[in-house]
């Protein structure tokens, strides 16, 4: 059967995103560099202003700053990255279940089978401007018969637009093109392709197999079909589950913390929020940290391992409480707080019943699922725990958090600047 491939490639994601919550940075050559503090940081990202003066993603800050001294590089905030790419993911989850994600700003869609798949140019167009238009963001798409060539259609014509590569057009659109753009060429199976003068992807495909099998090995065998055309290689079903490491949530109070019972309402309404997460997810997390900044903008962060796995919002409650009284000298008042679950098991996993619970685990986690329904059928302001509403509405609004994307990049070990207005969940991805 004829296939329908598409492969999305966000157009500069990284800069993109920046430039969607400083909208400022799109009237300067800008960059997102890693590690910008240190000289051996690189570009990670640029927008077209930059790439402009020569910018190209990989270089060395130096190097950039030279050819594009006005260059402005901010650092990256990979918490957005990954809310814009999960929003992405999530709204290609709705032409097909089979999508597989090669990074944060990558993807094939298969649409064989499906509705879209009769005319997936079309299809490919009308994900472009919901992307487009729903997000702000642009992307290309290379639609195929295969994975690979769908991959060199999204790099044929950028940004913002579809190209469309059949199996007829194979020699006249993807031979001529060099042989290092072909999906797992390498800077070393270059050079060697190279050596004996294999320039193109049609000098490639026009090789025998048998050479080329011999010359490179195993590796040569799929690069020679990959150059032929022949990819049967399946694009994976998404699953959000298999990439999600942590789930947090944390926060920067209408007002500052003062006190043990501000910091009790704010970590009551982020570990309902964990929770929640990780029941929707049908996850458990074996470890509770919490992060926690102070007014001069110090922060540390503790964790705990449990005696058995939790989806409960009072096991993590009680559990980041705990921490937070162990850790905290209340030198000065506080302005963030985050909770995160982490070292997540799926759920189905047997978990041994400790002898020190006093409500067996799976009944605190009945009255949450209790919550969850009545949520989902009247929305989140329906039921509240009691604390919730007992809570300064100076603090919390309404007893829930208002997000701080980002929180919990000191984390990752990332320094934060700005605050952003959108509303996040964060779930890393590593
Ligand atoms: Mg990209």
């Amino acid at each position: 059967m004829n296939r329908s491939i598409l492969h999305i490639d966000q157009n500069c994601f990284f800069a993109s995103v920046e430039m969607l919550n400083h909208p400022e940075l799109r009237e300067v050559p800008m960059a997102v560099g890693g590690d910008a503090d240190k000289r051996h940081g690189i570009i990670l990202a640029k927008n077209q202003k930059a790439s402009a003066f020569g910018v190209k993603t990989a270089e060395a800050l130096w190097q950039a700053r030279e050819k594009c001294p006005s260059l402005v590089i901010v650092p990256g905030h990979y918490e957005q990255y990954e809310y814009y790419s999960r929003l992405l993911f999530e709204l290609y989850c709705t032409y097909t279940d089979r999508v597989e994600p090669y990074g944060l700003d990558e993807c094939w869609l298969d649409l064989t089978g499906t509705k879209y798949g009769s005319d997936p140019v079309a299809t490919a167009n009308e994900i472009r401007e919901k992307v487009q238009h729903l997000y702000g963001l642009t992307c290309s798409i290379g639609v195929s018969f295969n994975k690979s060539i769908a991959k060199l259609g999204s790099d044929y014509k950028k940004p913002d637009a579809t190209t469309y590569i059949p199996e007829s057009e194979l020699k006249r659109m993807v031979w001529p093109l060099p042989v290092e753009t072909l999906l797992f060429v390498g800077r070393s199976t270059q050079r060697k392709l190279n050596r004996i003068n294999i320039k193109t992807i049609g000098d490639l495909a026009r090789m025998s197999f048998p050479y080329i099998e011999d010359y490179l090995g195993r590796n040569g065998i799929k690069l020679w079909q990959c150059a032929n055309g022949i990819d049967p290689t399946p694009v994976q079903r998404y699953n959000v589950k298999r990439d999600m490491k942590s789930v947090g949530n944390s926060t920067t109070t209408a007002r500052d913390m003062l006190n043990e019972q501000d910091v009790w309402y704010t970590i009551v309404a982020l570990s309902d929020q964990v929770a929640t997460r990780l029941r929707r997810y049908q996850r458990r997390a074996q470890t509770i940290q919490i992060w926690v900044r102070d007014t001069s903008l110090d922060h540390y962060e503790k964790q705990r391992r449990l005696i058995s796995p939790t989806d409960s919002a009072d096991d993590i409650a009680k559990t980041a409480m705990s921490l937070f009284k162990e850790s905290y000298d209340w030198s000065k008042p506080i302005r963030s707080l985050g909770v995160r679950g982490t070292q997540l098991i799926d759920e189905t996993t047997p978990d041994q019943l400790s002898i020190f619970d006093m409500v067996p685990h799976r009944d605190k986690s009945n009255i949450d699922r209790v919550f969850d329904t009545l949520r989902l059928q009247f929305g989140d302001q329906i039921i509240k725990k009691a604390v919730q509403l007992q809570c300064d509405s100076k603090l919390i609004e309404n007893g829930q958090t208002r997000d701080t994307p980002g929180g919990f990049s000191a984390l990752n070990g990332i320094e934060r600047k700005s605050r952003h207005k959108i509303h996040s969940e964060t779930a890393a991805i590593e």
